[in-house]
């Protein structure tokens, strides 16, 4: 890959040189979370060392600083995702707070009784349980868009489920447990002919392909800052402006209010109203400057490299005997999701763990996808640009290992 320079790229993460076991690391968990760059640990430090203020409240040198390091990277985050404006971003704990917001505002106040909320098959259950639980208080009804054998959406029967009573669909960009990549902009443009508005969960997409939220005409789009090179316990909802600024606040507090008596308080407009109380200063800057480095890199240039790493770990994994593939759609991205006989997922990842090898076993928070597939529990190696074709190598020459001595490992 001449245009993607992986050694040089991986001497920028520091815990890529992390011994685990007696060995060097082997991280294939990114879909989990994602390591930090050293620019973004640096970005964080330099913060505390020379910003740290809280924002918008002082007329100070530090607070100005603050607040400009803090909507910098709202600035970064709106390009990122090729908003329109700064003000259709909010500042958000991660995807899953991004959309119990969404579903707290905008679905109490549209959704009612009788009134329907489609997700897919494949989703996160944090991109579940929210509509659940405003489908419970409504009385709405909550729909389910099947998926085909490799794991892809039926956009066919997506198109059944529609109806004039049908108020948000609410769809992942990308699987977190299997890796599919989903026509989100196929699926959003039929529920806008419903009538209705969709939410694109892109946890697992951004950090992967170039991602242009007006192209996809996504009402709403949320992401996690920390599969995305940056810290944790920072993420962002994007809204279409027109939306939020008819939107309910979520919570009440400081920093959200334009004025407060006791009688009544009027709330200040969008984003700023959805962002009750101090927030994550800090690490928003530091979600600015991993979405700096990734552009440095080039959106382009790490799905190109990331495509072909991902044919070359397909092709390995299926050299090995008893290992069956959950989810072979054509278009996949980071994620492969497997079973090898005579083992449970668990087992396997022990005996990766042994080997410096870290991957997730388990339900990956997306137990109605893998019941589909007749699995409780699968193992799931998942890539970032920093993964190599010797790493790949090594991890498919365990499992090589583990299937030539079946079942004996771990029982
Ligand atoms: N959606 C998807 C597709 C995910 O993969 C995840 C994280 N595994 C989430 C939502 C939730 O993200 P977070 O835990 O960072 O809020």
């Amino acid at each position: 890959h001449p245009a993607f320079d992986v050694q040089a790229v991986r001497r920028d993460f520091p815990i890529l040189q992390e011994r685990v076991n007696g060995r060097q690391l082997i991280w294939l968990d990114n879909a989990a979370t994602t390591h930090k760059p050293q620019a973004v640990i640096d970005r964080l430090a330099y913060f505390y060392q020379h910003e740290n203020s809280n924002i918008h409240r002082a007329a100070h040198e530090l607070a100005a600083r603050a607040t400009d390091a803090y909507e910098g990277a709202r600035s970064k985050v709106a390009r990122f995702l090729g908003a329109s404006s700064t003000e259709e971003i909010i500042f958000v704990r991660g995807a899953t707070e991004g959309i119990n917001l969404i579903a707290k505002t905008w679905g109490w106040q549209n959704v009612g009784e009788g009134d329907e909320i489609i997700v897919s098959n494949l989703e996160h259950h944090a991109n579940i349980v929210p509509w659940q639980q405003l489908a419970a208080a409504k009385g709405a009804k909550l729909k389910v868009i099947p998926v085909d054998d490799t794991g892809q959406v039926l956009l066919d029967e997506y198109r059944k489920l529609l109806t004039s009573r049908t108020k948000i669909v609410s769809v992942t960009q990308v699987s977190n447990a299997l890796g599919t990549v989903v026509p989100v902009k196929e699926i959003v443009a039929m529920a806008h002919q419903a009538g209705a508005l969709a939410v694109v969960d892109g946890a697992q997409s951004v950090s992967h392909m170039r991602v242009n939220v007006q192209e996809i005409d996504a009402d709403f789009f949320v992401f996690s800052g920390h599969k995305v090179f940056a810290p944790t316990g920072i993420g962002a909802v994007y809204g279409k402006r027109a939306i939020l600024e008819d939107m309910p606040p979520w919570q009440g507090g400081g920093n959200m209010i334009a004025d407060v008596t006791f009688e009544k308080t009027i709330y200040h407009g969008p984003p700023t109203r959805f962002e009750a109380g101090t927030g994550n200063i800090a690490d928003a800057v530091g979600l600015g400057a991993a979405i700096d480095y990734v552009e440095r890199l080039g959106m382009e240039n790490i799905a190109r490299y990331e495509h072909d790493l991902l044919v070359y770990t397909t092709r390995g994994l299926l050299t090995v005997p008893g290992l069956k593939l959950i989810g072979t759609a054509r278009e996949k991205a980071s994620v492969s999701s497997f079973v090898l006989d005579g083992y449970r997922p668990d087992e396997v990842g022990k005996a990766l763990n042994e080997e410096g090898i870290a991957v997730r076993s388990g339900h990956h928070c997306a137990q109605p996808i893998l019941r589909r597939f007749g699995q409780e529990a699968t193992v799931r190696p998942s890539l970032a640009f920093y993964n190599t074709c010797e790493e790949i190598d090594t991890l498919v020459a365990v499992l090589h290992r583990l299937a030539r001595g079946k079942g004996r490992i771990g029982r």
